[in-house]
């Protein structure tokens, strides 16, 4: 049985990529830090299709978490064949000045910190060196990464530069050990992470600078992930799939 781990799976982007494993077969590991109800929903919907599931708690940005995570993940589903490193946030719109080394401290831990951690414990379960099976691992970066979100959040575009860097160096370290490493850059998707950063209706206001005119779906993002997440992706690494809108 192919095994997934989806990190920040309680809502939105996660939430959806869950599912859709579940769909395509996938017995899932849905990890949430705070949205316990939440993860526990998305673990019965997929155990209402037939699917298998379990919620488990950690915050990714902690390394003690993160590998007690991956313990539990084991434990539950024995051996990985996929990680997808979704878990991701932002704060309040401001320029640059106005961000405290807190501030910047905590985006990085979140959404940098945590691609690696996740990433370094995976590795020695997936990795041929260490006797594992392959696998793949997907990131979920942003079109940030390239914009650099100017009057929004710099900091939150510099956290995901720094997972496309990663996504780059680890595809070519990991290629002759059976592990492909790609990354998803989303943008304007509708979900809760806009109320998160002070402006819920943000799609709404710059829709007429999307191309398609439109926000996009988490459901059409996890297509993308799941592509990368399976042998569909078979000769790809170290790739990226903008689902942008034509961003
Ligand atoms: P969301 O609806 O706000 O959901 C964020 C998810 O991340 C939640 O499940 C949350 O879990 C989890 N999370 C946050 N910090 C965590 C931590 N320290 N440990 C564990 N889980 C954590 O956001 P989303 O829009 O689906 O975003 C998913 C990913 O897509 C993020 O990496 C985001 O940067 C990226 N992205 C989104 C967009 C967009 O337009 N929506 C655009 C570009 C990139 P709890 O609620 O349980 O705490």
């Amino acid at each position: 049985m192919k095994a997934i781990m989806i990190t920040g799976a309680s809502r939105g982007i996660g939430a959806a990529t869950a599912m859709l494993a579940a769909e395509r077969g996938f017995s899932v590991a849905v990890n949430y830090n705070k949205s316990k109800e939440e993860a526990e929903k998305v673990v019965e919907a997929i155990k209402q299709k037939g699917g298998h599931a379990k919620a488990i708690q950690a915050d990714v940005s902690k390394e003690s978490d993160v590998i007690r995570l991956f313990e539990e993940v084991d434990v539950e589903f024995g051996s990985l064949t996929s990680l997808v490193n979704n878990a991701g946030t932002l704060e309040d719109q401001c320029r640059l000045e106005n961000i405290t080394a807190q501030r910047w401290h905590r985006i990085f831990d979140a959404n940098t910190l945590s691609v690696f951690l996740c990433c370094r414990e995976a590795i020695k379960r997936l990795s041929s060196k260490y006797g594992g099976s392959g696998g793949t691992i997907v990131n979920v970066s942003s079109i940030a990464s390239r914009t650099g979100a100017p009057f929004e959040y710099i900091d939150y575009a510099a956290s995901k530069g720094a997972v496309d860097s990663l996504t780059i160096g680890l595809a070519k370290e990991l290629a002759d050990e059976n592990i492909r490493v790609n990354a998803v850059r989303p943008a304007f998707i509708h979900t809760d992470i806009h109320l998160t950063g002070g402006e819920p209706n943000r799609i709404e206001r710059i829709r007429e600078t999307i191309p398609l005119k439109r926000g996009g779906l988490s459901s059409e993002v996890a297509e993308a992930i799941l592509w990368l997440a399976t042998e569909k992706s078979s000769y790809s690494t170290g790739i990226f799939i903008d689902v942008s809108g034509g961003r």
